[in-house]
């Protein structure tokens, strides 16, 4: 054998379950086709400006976080808890009250939050505050647009600010996921301030790289996988891998190449990255447009910010990064600059004329579909040598894909053992 497991991917899941077999007393080989780890978690440094491959933030609430990664060294730059929201005619901020009690008054008395929506919002996410993160999830589901119905959050709550940003962080505007993956989304971000690494979202998988005894084999695609004797055989372009068994640990579209089980669906979105020498707006929120008649966005862009306001070490000093986020499961989800330019235009009430695009992002596989019920955490099986881990084996997360890693690797270890 030329090693205990063979760790196909390094993404977090495949990460967290090398380092974890490492920590069980295993030898552990991850291949990782990409140039670099983190698969779905990296940044290209452009001109001093960080834009991380699609916009993305790290919630230091996330248990597997806290346990597992050391979020000091990372320097996280933390995002305000909230959002500025933008109709036609009015800008507005609202945000956490105890975070930002600065904003608690005019958060609390704006019309985008109506004590009813506030009530039903309450009624919405409480089952949800009540479980253990970690626990058992509850066997009822439905979708998001009819948990949000049921709870009565029909006001301008929900059209006007939470259908929006749900939106950019599921990468889905149809409301068909599953309520309780977003209710333990919203959760997290009600327990955390998310933000951004000082060395861009990439930092995390690095530092998780640090802690392997074996550096990961970069460009190194796994061809094909299967059982062989009382092990597995890995074949690569460098030549064949023997080991007493695999974890999978590569994105939804990837597993059946190497699995032969079905590749799963997935949604997508695109990230514009601008430079600008003037700010266009101050405050580290994430701006959401409410312009549409009915509530939505009128443009193609469901969010925007000036990143650098919330994390200085995303742009040179005295310069600003902007993102732009489009959702490809809308008709203008592929728009062009110049599209993307007039609603920037629109929404930051001023010329783009100085600004540089300096790259953008289109990431077709942003997380997994998640339609109800949400299941309960388990990495797959397949024969006796050989699991399945990643985020769509939890749910699309960081933290989904943490704990999936780490289950593979722990179930591993008992069969190993047994
Ligand atoms: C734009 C964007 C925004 C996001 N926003 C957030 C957010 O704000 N908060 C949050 O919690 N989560 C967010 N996520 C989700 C989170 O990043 C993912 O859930 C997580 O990174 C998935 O990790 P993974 O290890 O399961 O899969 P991946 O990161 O996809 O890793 C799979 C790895 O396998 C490798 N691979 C594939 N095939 C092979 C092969 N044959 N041989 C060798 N290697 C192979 C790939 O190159 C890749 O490196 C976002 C994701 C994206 C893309």
């Amino acid at each position: 054998m030329d090693t205990d497991v063979i760790v196909i991917g390094a993404g977090l899941a495949g990460l967290q379950c090398a380092r974890r077999l490492q920590r069980n007393g295993h030898r552990v080989t991850v291949l990782e086709a990409g140039d670099a780890v983190g698969g779905r978690v990296r940044t290209d440094l452009i001109e001093g400006f960080r834009c991380d491959r699609g916009f993305q933030v790290l919630n230091p609430a996330y248990p597997a976080v806290q346990d597992w990664i050391d979020i000091g060294s990372l320097g996280l730059q933390a995002f305000g808890v909230g959002a500025v929201i933008r109709t036609s005619t009015t800008t507005a901020t609202l945000a956490h009250p105890l975070r930002h009690p600065q904003h608690a008054l005019s958060t609390l008395r704006s019309r985008h939050t109506p004590p009813s929506d506030l009530l039903a919002f309450a009624r919405w996410i409480a089952p949800t505050l009540r479980q253990s993160a970690t626990g058992p999830r509850p066997a009822q589901d439905q979708t998001l647009h009819d948990s949000f119905e049921e709870a009565g959050l029909t006001g301008r709550l929900r059209r006007d600010v939470l259908d929006t940003f749900l939106a950019g962080v599921l990468a889905d505007s149809t409301g068909e996921s599953s309520a309780n993956y977003v209710r333990l989304l919203v959760r997290y971000f009600a327990l955390g301030a998310p933000g951004l690494p000082r060395g861009g979202m990439q930092a995390l998988p690095e530092q998780m790289e640090t802690w392997l005894h074996e550096p990961v084999r970069l460009n190194t695609s796994a061809r094909d996988l299967r059982h062989s004797g009382d092990g597995v055989q890995v074949s690569t372009d460098a030549g064949p891998l023997r080991a007493r068994a695999a974890v999978v640990a590569v994105g939804p579209q990837d597993i059946h190449e190497l699995t032969g089980q079905p590749a799963l669906p997935t949604h997508g979105l695109t990230t514009w990255w601008f430079r600008a020498p003037e700010l266009p707006q101050p405050g580290p929120f994430l701006m959401l447009d409410a312009s549409r008649r009915g509530g939505g966005p009128a443009g193609p862009i469901w969010n925007t910010a000036v990143v650098s306001q919330a994390a200085p070490s995303y742009a040179p000093e005295g310069q600003h990064l902007i993102q732009a986020t489009t959702l490809l499961d809308r008709p203008d989800g592929l728009a062009e600059e110049a599209a993307v330019r007039r609603d920037l235009e629109r929404l930051y009430q001023g010329s783009t004329a100085d600004w540089e695009l300096l790259t953008h992002h289109l990431v077709e596989h942003t997380l997994p579909v998640q339609h109800p019920p949400l299941l309960q955490a388990r990495p797959q099986q397949l024969g006796d040598r050989v699991l399945i881990a990643g985020d769509h084996r939890d749910h699309g997360s960081i933290q989904g894909a943490l704990v999936s890693g780490d289950q593979a690797a722990q179930s591993l270890t008992r069969l190993l053992a047994g």
